[in-house]
C-alpha cells in the first residue's frame, strides 16, 4: 500500500464541485482524498509528487475512435468527400487490412491519446476483412499490455453494396458468425482482467451497412450480458434521406424500432435531430458523443450539446477515426469542441469548462461508468497533468481557460489505474519513434496493397 500526493497542483479541474486545490492523495489504483485550499492530507503520505507547475485533470475519456484508421489520415483518395463518398473511397483501402498492420495502428492510436492525457478509450471496430477475425481480442491484448482503460466496441457489417447497403461485400460479415462473435468476446473480455481495464460493446457500424434483424439481435444479446450499444446516428443529412428511402423511418424512429433507446446506448455523432427527437433521446437517459473534429473536416454539421443535455441525455466526446479527424489528441479535441458549439451557441452560453466537462464526467456518463472521469474520493486513480510552459501559454492567466484556449495539446504526466504511463512528456512504455516507423511503414504497405 503507497500513497502518493499530487501536491499543490498549479489549477485542478475535479469535473465537480469539489475543491482539491492543494492535490489529491492516491493509493494504489483508488483517489483516497481530495486536499483542500489551505489543507494537508489526513491520510499518512509515502510520496509527493510536486505538481506546482501543472494543471490536474482527472484522465480525459475518449468515447467513440476507429484505431485502425490512423492508418489512412490525410489519404489523397479520401480528400476533400462527404461522408458517404469518403467511406465508398476508404473500405477497399481497409478491406486490405493484416492482423500486423491493424496492431500497429490499435497501439499507435493508444499511444497517442495517452500523450494527449486520455486515459480511458473506446474504440468501434466493424471492420472485419477475412484476416482480420480476432481484430478485438488483438486490440483487448494490445490495451492490457500497455495498461490503458478502454471500451472495445465489437462493430458490424452485415449488407453489402449487392443488398442495398455501402460497403463492399468483402468486409461484410454473415449474422449469425456477428453474434456468436459478439457473445465469444463479451464472455471472453468483458471485465475480465485483474484490474477491471477492458469493457466489451456491441456496435453494428450504422444502419446503412446492416439489417434491421441484427440491430434487433445485437439489442436483445447486449440485454441479455448487461454490455452497452453503440453505433453512428444522425451524422449527416444523407443519412436521414438514405434512412427514409430505406427504412421508410427516419434514422431515430428506426433505432427506436429496434429496440435501441435507453442509457446502455450511445451513439456517434447525434446532429441531424429535431426538437421532438431530442426530447426521445432525454427522456431514454441515451448517450450522445460529440465529435466536432470529424464533424467539420466531413462538414457534417454542430451537436446540439446544449439541447440534448437539457433534454437529459448525457454527452462524451470522442476524437472519432483518424481518416476523419486525422488526430488522436482528445486534449485538442476539447479545445475544438468549445470553438464549434460557440458557432451554435452564445459565447456565454457553451464554456471552457463545459468543454473539459464532456471530456471527463461527460464521457464516463456516456460509457456508463461511475469510477472514472471525475476527481473524488473512490474514483480510480486516473490523472493528466499540463504544464503551461510552451510559448502559446507565455503571458496566461487563468490556468484551466487557457489549457483550452491556448491550446494544450501534450500532457506532461498521465496515470492510469494508479501506474505513471507519461512522465516529463514521455511515453514510459515504450520507444515511440521505433513505433512510428512501424506505423509509417504499414501505411505505406496498406496503401501500396491498394
Ligand atoms: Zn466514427
Amino acid at each position: 500500500m503507497t500513497t502518493i500526493w499530487i501536491k499543490h497542483p498549479r489549477a485542478c479541474y475535479t469535473a465537480n464541485a469539489q475543491n482539491a486545490d492543494n492535490g489529491i492523495v492516491i493509493c494504489n489504483d483508488r483517489i483516497v482524498e481530495l486536499v483542500a485550499s489551505g489543507q494537508q492530507p489526513n491520510t499518512v503520505i509515502d510520496q509527493t509528487w510536486d505538481a506546482s507547475e501543472h494543471v490536474l485533470l482527472p484522465g480525459l475519456i475518449n468515447s467513440h475512435h476507429h484505431f485502425y484508421q490512423t492508418l489512412t489520415r490525410a489519404c489523397p483518395v479520401a480528400l476533400n468527400k462527404k461522408l458517404f463518398p469518403w467511406l465508398q473511397s476508404l473500405y477497399p483501402v481497409w478491406a486490405g487490412l493484416t492482423p500486423e498492420w491493424h496492431a500497429v495502428a490499435t497501439e499507435l492510436a493508444l499511444v497517442e491519446l495517452l500523450l494527449s492525457g486520455c486515459t480511458t478509450a473506446a474504440d468501434h471496430h466493424y471492420l472485419f476483412p477475412q484476416a482480420l477475425n480476432a481484430a478485438i481480442d488483438q486490440q483487448a491484448e494490445i490495451a492490457l499490455r500497455l495498461g490503458m482503460r478502454a471500451t472495445l466496441t465489437r462493430g458490424s457489417m452485415s449488407l453489402s453494396q449487392e443488398d442495398g447497403g455501402l460497403p463492399p461485400k468483402e468486409v461484410v460479415q454473415t449474422e449469425q458468425h456477428i453474434l456468436d462473435d459478439s457473445e465469444r468476446l463479451i464472455r471472453r473480455w468483458h471485465q475480465q482482467d485483474e484490474h477491471g481495464l477492458l469493457e466489451i460493446a456491441l456496435a453494428p457500424c450504422s444502419p446503412f451497412s446492416v439489417t434491421q434483424e441484427l440491430m434487433s439481435a445485437t439489442a436483445e444479446l447486449a440485454q441479455q450480458y448487461r454490455v452497452g450499444l453503440h453505433t453512428h446516428l444522425a451524422e449527416t443529412e444523407d443519412e436521414n434521406a438514405f434512412c427514409i428511402a430505406q427504412f421508410g423511418q427516419r434514422p431515430l424512429d428506426y433505432l427506436e424500432s429496434v429496440g435501441w433507446l435507453g442509457a446502455h446506448t450511445w451513439l456517434a455523432h447525434g446532429i441531424h435531430f429535431n426538437r421532438e427527437e431530442i426530447q426521445r433521446l432525454g427522456q431514454t437517459g441515451t448517450g450522445i458523443c460529440h465529435c466536432p473534429s470529424s464533424n467539420m473536416v466531413l462538414a457534417s454539421g454542430i451537436c446540439p450539446v446544449n439541447e440534448l443535455q437539457q433534454a437529459g441525455s448525457p454527452v462524451g466526446l470522442g476524437v472519432d477515426g483518424s481518416a476523419s479527424n486525422d488526430h488522436s489528441n482528445l486534449m485538442q479535441e476539447v479545445r475544438q469542441a468549445l470553438l464549434i458549439q460557440r458557432l451554435r451557441y452564445p459565447a456565454d452560453a457553451f464554456s471552457h469548462l463545459d468543454a473539459l466537462q464532456l471530456a471527463t464526467k461527460g464521457s464516463a456518463s456516456v460509457l456508463n461508468r461511475d469510477d472514472i472521469g471525475e476527481l473524488a474520493v473512490g474514483k480510480k486513480a486516473d490523472i493528466a497533468l499540463f504544464k503551461l510552459d510552451e510559448p502559446r501559454f507565455s503571458g496566461a492567466h487563468d490556468a484551466l481557460a487557457a489549457l483550452v484556449l491556448c491550446g494544450a495539446q501534450r500532457a506532461d504526466a498521465v496515470m492510469v489505474n494508479g501506474s505513471w504511463k507519461v512522465q516529463q512528456g514521455q511515453w514510459l512504455g515504450g520507444d515511440i519513434k521505433e513505433l512510428m516507423q512501424r506505423h509509417q511503414s504499414a501505411a505505406e504497405q496498406l496503401l501500396s496493397a491498394t
